[in-house]
This record gives C-alpha cells, sequence and structure tokens, in this order.
C-alpha cells in the first residue's frame, strides 16, 4: 500500500514542523496530529535517535495518541507532540531550550507544550521564557498543575477498580493480588492508593533498590523484573514501558486483567486481540492513563480548581466500562474499540 509522503506512520497530520537552528544545534520536529477538538496537546520529548527517521516517527505516533488521549478523555485538545533530537552525550542548552519556545510560540498557539520523557520541570521553566503555549510549571500547594504523575496514578488506581469490578464482579481491591511493573512516578501512587484498599502487591524494577522502597512503604513483595508479568495475579499492571504485549508475553500472562499505566503497552494492534482471545480483560493505556494530561489541561485553560481534575479523572472509569459495554455487544476487542471512539471524536471516523 502506498502511504502519503513515503511514510507509513503518517496518519494525515495537519502539519509536521521540522526545526532547525544552527546557532544553537537545536534540531526538533514538532507534530500537529489534529486539532479537530481544540489546540494540539502533547510533551515534548528529548531523546538521542540512532537515525533522524526514527524521531520522525516517534513524533508522528506519539501526536496521534495524544489525539485519541485527549478526546477520550473529554477535553477540549487536539493532540500534538514534539521531540528535540539529542546528541549522544544528551547534551541540551538554555538556548536550546529557547530556540525551541520561538519555535512554539510561532505556533500561536496550535501546538501545546509540556514535559515529556527528558525533559524536567526546571526545562520548561527556561521553554515558558519564550512562549506562552507550555503546561506543567510548577504549582503553589492546593493550586492545578505541577507534577502530572501522582494525578496519573489516581486515574489508574481507579481504572483498576473497575475493571476488577468489569471482570470479577468485586467493589474493593481487598485482598487481591496486583502485581506492578514498575516502581517509577505512577506506579508509586498506584501501590499506594491500592494497598490502602488492602490489595496485596508484588513489584518489579530494573532498578532493585527503588523497586525494595516501595516494597517497604506499601508492604508488598519485591520480585524480579523478568517474573512480574507471569506472575499468578488477579491484576497486571504495567506502569513501567511500552510495547510489553507481545505475542509471546501474552502467550504466558496468567492474571485475568491487564490495567497499568504505561504508555503504547501493545506491540502491535494485533496484541489488543490476542488479549481478548485469552479471555484476559484489557484497560487501553490512553484511556486509563490521563489522569496527568487532565491535570495539565486544567492547568493550561484555567477551567477549573483541585475539585473539578478529581470529578474529571474520575470519569476514566466510566469511559472504560463504555468501552468494555461496546466490546461485549460487538465482539471486538478494548483496543479497537477504544480507537474506534477516539477517531470518531475527532472527526475521523
Ligand atoms: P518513571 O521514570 O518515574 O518510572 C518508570 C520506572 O520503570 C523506572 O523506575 C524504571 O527503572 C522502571 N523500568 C524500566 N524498565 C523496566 C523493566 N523492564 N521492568 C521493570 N521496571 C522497569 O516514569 P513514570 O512517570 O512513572 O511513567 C511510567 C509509565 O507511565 C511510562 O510508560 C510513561 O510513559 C507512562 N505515563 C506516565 C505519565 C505521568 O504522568 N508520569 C502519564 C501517562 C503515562
Amino acid at each position: 500500500m502506498t502511504t502519503p509522503w513515503g511514510l507509513p506512520d503518517f496518519d494525515a497530520h495537519e502539519a509536521i514542523n521540522f526545526i532547525t537552528n544552527e546557532e544553537c544545534g537545536l534540531r526538533a520536529i514538532i507534530a500537529v496530529h489534529s486539532t479537530h477538538l481544540g489546540p494540539a496537546a502533547g510533551g515534548c520529548r528529548f531523546w538521542h535517535y540512532a537515525k533522524d527517521e526514527e524521531a520522525l516517527v516517534d513524533a508522528m505516533r506519539l501526536s496521534r495518541g495524544m489525539s485519541y488521549k485527549n478526546a477520550m478523555a473529554g477535553l477540549p485538545m487536539g493532540g500534538g507532540k514534539a521531540v528535540i533530537l539529542a546528541n549522544e552525550a544528551r547534551t541540551k542548552t538554555p538556548d536550546q531550550l529557547h530556540a525551541f519556545g520561538k519555535a512554539v510560540e510561532q505556533l500561536a498557539g496550535q501546538y501545546i507544550t509540556a514535559e515529556d520523557v527528558g525533559i524536567s520541570v526546571s526545562d520548561m521553566i527556561e521553554v515558558a521564557r519564550s512562549t506562552r503555549y507550555v503546561a506543567g510549571l510548577p504549582n503553589s500547594p492546593g493550586d492545578v498543575g505541577g507534577d502530572p504523575g501522582p494525578h496519573t496514578s489516581l486515574g489508574v488506581f481507579l481504572g483498576i477498580k473497575a475493571a476488577v469490578k468489569w471482570a470479577l464482579g468485586k467493589d474493593s481491591l481487598k485482598g487481591l493480588h496486583i502485581a506492578l511493573q514498575g516502581a517509577g512516578s505512577v506506579a508509586t501512587g498506584v501501590a499506594l492508593h491500592a494497598c490502602a484498599e488492602g490489595a496485596r502487591l508484588s513489584i518489579a524494577d530494573v532498578d532493585e533498590e527503588k523497586a525494595q522502597k516501595l516494597a517497604q512503604r506499601s508492604g508488598g513483595k519485591l520480585v524480579s523484573p523478568d517474573e512480574i508479568l507471569t506472575l499468578e495475579a488477579d491484576v497486571l499492571s504495567p506502569c513501567a514501558l511500552g510495547a510489553i504485549l507481545n505475542e509471546a508475553t501474552i502467550a504466558q500472562l496468567k492474571a485475568p486483567i491487564v490495567a497499568g499505566g504505561a504508555n503504547n503497552q501493545l506491540a502491535t494492534p494485533q496484541d489488543g486481540e490476542r488479549l481478548h482471545e485469552r479471555k484476559i480483560l484489557y484497560a487501553p493505556d490512553y484511556v486509563i492513563n490521563a489522569g496527568g494530561i487532565i491535570n495539565v489541561s486544567t492547568e493550561y485553560l484555567g477551567d477549573g480548581d483541585t475539585s473539578v481534575v478529581r470529578r474529571r479523572i474520575e470519569g476514566i472509569p466510566v469511559r472504560l466500562q463504555q468501552i468494555w459495554s461496546e466490546g461485549a455487544e460487538t465482539g471486538r476487542d478494548p483496543a479497537a474499540v477504544a480507537d474506534a471512539m477516539a477517531q470518531r471524536l475527532i472527526g475521523r471516523a
């Protein structure tokens, strides 16, 4: 099949901007997938790519993912993403961040940036010196904004509860066993919410010290990263890496539910069908992990306080139930149902 521009990941993106500033050595791509629902919102990734083409693929895929995530969270935001092509040493200068901010400013609000992998809150403060179109800046206690991690964790926790109700008919996580992959920002919040409700946790991280600390805090058990996916558990919650669900791993899963915060958990769309064939309930990642962007969007638009953020995050389990219910009626897997719903919402059915 021929694809526009010869790019398999091109999905009718509204614009793809290539930014080069030789003076400070900035090279970046800002992909605007859709502004159908509002300005294209999505973080900026700072990453070293072996080939430039990989950066373009990342920007195209991630910006489409943001269109879907924002639409499914009911936000008045479209989808976009920026990638800054780092050198091998991953050095980053204030001049590069200012030049990036200028490029965002030139798009006049078509794209709104925030933190992503490799970009910190202090980097965003630098970017904000050159553009108004920034979110994820530090906040005062009690104000909307700041670190999106705890909000993502809350949404994932509520999503796990919804999945447990749907698949196991239980109203509480009390006594249930959750296998948690990762012990970082999102996983920590999920673990603390779940143990407060009486869940039993198994935790793995490639950084064993981190996993050990979280296990101690949550009364959980430390397990090795090789074991975590295949544990006998009620819920597998991937909160670390993408593409962990593939033909080989899905065949070995023992948990009846997969519900976690990691982005892009399915290696391919067929893996959504594979989970479905094995009767494993899947909570589509970009639906369950939208708590952070809900907080970022509310901060940027200034259209609510912390109670509004909470209420919007409480919409995540409702959306998941709609997906599972449509899946049950049509026989389609939840990932495919979610994609189709998102496409309808952004006017691309
Ligand atoms: P983080 O960097 O704080 O934590 C990730 C953890 O995963 C690290 O501790 C890392 O050591 C661990 N890890 C890496 N490879 C692993 C492996 N093979 N096995 C076990 N652990 C491994 O990141 P985070 O902010 O907690 O994000 C976790 C995931 O959630 C990512 O996929 C991220 O894209 C996604 N996500 C995060 C947010 C957010 O608000 N932070 C929002 C949406 C999605």
